[in-house]
């Protein structure tokens, strides 16, 4: 529809960055239009339902989406972090990448039980990211209502690993 077709226009590709062989996704423009910025979080803001009481944003990119998601949402926002940046006791996640391990976390008072949780990212690709983090939420015992992604890179397969996750994707190449 219209507002994807906005969203993925302003969505630009980057051959071979970071390395060769890679297209990366490159969201700075859409972030530079206030109407695909305004139109992604709407977007995004709907994926958990009604109720959410924490948006959970994954560095860095998902920390512009999901503040604007939860300010929106009247809900509280929480950053998940590569390792060694945040600044009070943490709960750790490893996932392997392609070539080693990569470590996020979480503040260890992040999460109540129960409590209604929304990740947001930009892009979804194998999926070891959003993993990690859901593990993290859970592992705090608060339950994740939805996992709201604006691009899912669906030739990486990410979701296989999230078959037990409400992942919503604005955009699936
Ligand atoms: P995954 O763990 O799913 O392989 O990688 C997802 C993470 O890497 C996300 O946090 C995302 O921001 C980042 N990422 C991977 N590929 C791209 C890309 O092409 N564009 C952008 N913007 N981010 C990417």
């Amino acid at each position: 529809d219209s507002d994807r077709d906005l969203l993925l226009s302003r969505i630009r590709d980057v051959p071979d960055w970071p390395e060769p062989g890679v297209v990366f996704k490159d969201i700075t423009p859409l972030l530079r239009d206030p109407a695909a910025f305004d139109t992604l979080v709407e977007l995004l803001s709907g994926v958990g339902g009604d109720g959410v009481d924490v948006v959970v944003g994954i560095e860095a990119r998902g920390f512009i989406l999901g503040a604007p998601v939860a300010h929106r949402l009247g809900a509280g926002f929480v950053p998940v972090r590569k390792q060694g940046k945040l600044p009070w006791t943490t709960t750790a996640a490893s996932y392997a990448l392609e070539y080693g391990e990569a470590t996020i976390e979480v503040h260890t008072d992040a999460f109540k039980p129960g409590e209604r949780v929304l990740v947001v990212d930009d892009v979804l690709a194998t999926g070891g990211t959003v993993r990690a983090t859901v593990d993290l939420v859970r592992g705090a015992g608060a339950d994740v209502v939805g996992v709201g992604i604006l691009m899912e890179l669906g030739f990486l397969n990410g979701r296989d690993k999230l078959a037990d996750v409400n992942v919503r994707s604005l955009l699936v190449i």
